[in-house]
């Protein structure tokens, strides 16, 4: 950094490293499965009629398509840029910074605290238990000390579920003092276990969506806050007067679409065939440990070799995802589940890679 930027910029931000989104890690190769981003691309239309004008800050034909399809009212949702732009907003409404903290359960998704440093607000670790359940306990002695609780169902990357009594002690045990956040970015993929419709039961449940993992739109940035009305009103006093741009709320109402309903559930059918495949042939690999669940669209596998594995498939233009630096997965690598082609590719180079270790030997 420059002098003048190093005198001036946040304290908070002189230490803080941005999130290694799987974009900004590696550009090239041509097979993304590293993102848990869905491998179709469905097609929209487009209206420029409207352009020349500023868009609602919450369009009501999202936000009405949403709260029907997630079953809860409409001034129960808000829309936001990804539901990453969710974390940002309860931070921000909620946490004095300097001051608050919030609480996440390791391993888990990076923003929480990317997002909690950022705002200078502080991040209490409770790690889950070594089976990925959540430390009661732990959790319970933090009561007073946040005041939002970030739990992610399934979780990334562990693609594990959170028991609803586990919860349930949860929200009634912090009625009074925090928020409990359940990120379910990829529900579609475990749709037994939402939280949605319980919204209404509990005023501190928060329940976060996004279209970019079943629904196949990470280009477009669209998530949703679901939560009761005096939190969605004081997230609404924090939020960009007008953060949906017009295009992105055209192709969000027409993938929330009764039209759309049958290819979306068709798509989540077939990546979870692909993920029995894919879990099936892991498990044929030897050493290849399969971790956590697989109730989302990624696996989670745990291999010695992680780094020899990376590096070849790095070479041969397909990217996975290294999840090796995070508590407890040591060795961890995690794949996104990609369409049939690139799911047999992966297989077939995880056969080459072993190919040239026995040539080696
Ligand atoms: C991908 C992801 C998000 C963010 O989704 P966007 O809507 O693209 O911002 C949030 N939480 C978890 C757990 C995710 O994996």
């Amino acid at each position: 950094m420059s002098d003048l930027v190093d005198k001036l910029v946040c304290e908070n931000l002189k230490t803080l490293k941005p999130y290694e989104s799987a974009r900004r890690l590696f550009s090239g190769g041509q097979h993304w499965l590293n993102a848990n981003e869905s491998p179709f691309a469905n097609e929209y239309e487009l209206s420029s009629d409207v352009l020349n004008r500023y868009p609602d800050c919450q369009p009501e034909t999202v936000i009405g398509a949403y709260a029907a399809y997630a079953g809860v009212e409409k001034s129960q949702t808000l829309t936001t840029r990804g539901a990453d732009e969710g974390i940002e907003l309860l931070i921000r409404a909620f946490c004095e910074p300097g001051q608050d903290a919030i609480l996440q359960c390791l391993p888990t998704y990076g923003m929480y605290a990317i997002s909690a440093e950022t705002c200078n607000v502080g991040v209490v670790n409770v790690p889950l238990k070594s089976d990925f359940t959540l430390d009661i306990d732990g959790i319970l002695a933090q009561k007073g000390k946040v005041k939002l609780i970030f739990l992610c169902a399934p979780n990334n990357p562990t693609g594990t579920t959170l028991a609803r009594e586990q919860i349930t002690t949860i929200l009634d045990a912090f009625a009074d003092s925090a928020l409990v956040v359940v990120d379910e970015a990829y529900i579609e993929f475990d749709m037994d276990n939402t939280w949605a419709p319980a919204i209404s039961d509990y005023p501190n449940l928060v329940v976060l969506r996004t279209l970019s993992k079943a629904f196949a739109l990470a280009g477009i940035r669209c998530g949703f806050t679901l939560a009761n009305e005096p939190v969605i009103k004081a997230l609404l006093k924090v939020i960009a007067p007008y953060p949906v741009p017009a295009p992105v709320a055209q192709i969000a109402e027409q993938a929330l679409s009764e039209d759309s309903a049958a290819t979306l559930r068709g798509q989540i059918a077939e990546l979870n065939t692909q993920k029995a495949w894919l879990v099936s042939e892991l498990r044929k690999i030897s050493d290849v440990e399969i971790v956590g669940d697989t109730r989302a669209n990624f696996i989670l596998f745990r291999y010695p070799l992680k780094q020899a594995l990376m590096d070849y498939l790095v070479a041969q233009g397909m990217l996975i995802r290294d999840q090796s630096k995070q508590l407890s997965l040591e060795n961890c690598l995690r794949i996104s589940i990609g369409n049939e082609q690139q799911n047999r590719l992966f297989i077939s180079l995880f056969e080459a890679f072993i190919q040239t270790l026995e040539q080696d030997s």
